[in-house]
């Protein structure tokens, strides 16, 4: 594997950073995850905007345009030969004193990894999963706003551990104020009268790529759409519930704390959502070979 720091790229024993990167010390950074089909970067575009929306909110200057770092995106994935995969793009403070200062740190590392993924089982994706709602409240925005993907992913891991812990693999994160936010990483949709459901972004949810492109999809397919608060009352209720990421893709959810949703099996909408979807990343993304 070829991984890309600052322009050069190095063997994954070579691929270091300082131990004084404030990424490490303060989680003091920002990340996208993107997926590669068929040789072609999908919403590279997208992702490359929603990093430098990140920096901005964390006030980090990238030290690249966004047309350099697509095209250092798509040198990473051809020098590794990959035509399906996963992307991990990773932007920190960069080396800094032990003291909190970010204006201590004086150049930011850019790291690109392209490997694989395989997040959930592939018997998860036909039979539906089972999530829980979990006490860790997601992060307010006005502490650490979730839109900006950051490396401080502390709130959602320790949902993720309860989640866990309840013998689940992914778990809603209702906000301060008990609405439906979404899940530890993925969005989540509600399906109920053939209508869409999501929460909306202001409930305190990443602005998924995947969400997006659902709500696209759904659009163009002359689905009624809204983005409503969403309480657990109203998942309970839905014919149909299902997760939205880059990672995940669509994932169908059959049961949440401990309520059936709808028949207790993924339902037509998520198949047809699901189909439109993988049409979509077949013929779209940024072409890797030219
Ligand atoms: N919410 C959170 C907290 C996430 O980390 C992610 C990405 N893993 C998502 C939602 C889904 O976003 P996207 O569709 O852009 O991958």
């Amino acid at each position: 594997m070829k991984i890309y720091i600052n322009g050069s790229f190095f063997s994954e024993a070579d691929a270091k950073i300082s131990v004084f990167d404030h990424g490490l010390l303060y989680g003091d950074g920002i990340f996208e995850g993107i997926r590669m089909y068929n040789g072609r970067v999908f919403k590279l575009v997208e992702h490359v905007e929603r990093l430098y929306y990140s920096a901005k909110a964390i006030a980090l200057n990238i030290p690249m345009t966004q047309e350099e770092m697509i095209r250092a995106v798509v040198e990473t994935c051809k020098a590794n030969n990959l035509g399906d995969g996963y992307i991990r793009l990773v932007v920190t403070r960069g080396e800094g004193t032990l003291g909190l200062a970010p204006d201590r740190c004086k150049k930011p590392q850019v790291i690109i990894i392209a490997s694989t993924i395989q997040l959930y089982p592939e018997e998860l994706y036909t039979k539906g999963m089972s999530i829980i709602t979990v006490p860790t409240t997601r992060n307010h925005h006005n502490a650490i706003n979730p839109a900006i993907k950051s490396l401080n992913y502390l709130n959602n891991i320790l949902a993720k551990i309860e989640a866990s812990n309840a013998g689940v693999q992914e778990a809603i994160m209702l906000n301060s104020q008990g609405y439906v936010a979404e899940c530890t990483g993925d969005n989540i949709f509600l399906v109920k009268r053939n209508q869409l459901f999501t929460p909306p972004l202001s409930a305190g949810a990443l602005y998924g790529i995947t969400r997006g492109t659902v709500l696209d999809l759904a659009r163009e397919a002359g689905m009624e759409i809204s983005e409503p608060d969403v309480t657990r009352y109203d998942v309970y209720n839905a014919d149909e519930c299902f997760l939205t990421g880059s990672a995940a893709e669509l994932i169908p959810v059959t049961k949440v704390d401990g309520r059936q949703i709808g028949e207790g099996t993924p339902g037509p909408v998520f198949k047809k959502l699901l189909g439109l979807f993988h049409d979509l990343t077949k013929r779209s993304g940024t072409a890797i070979f030219e």
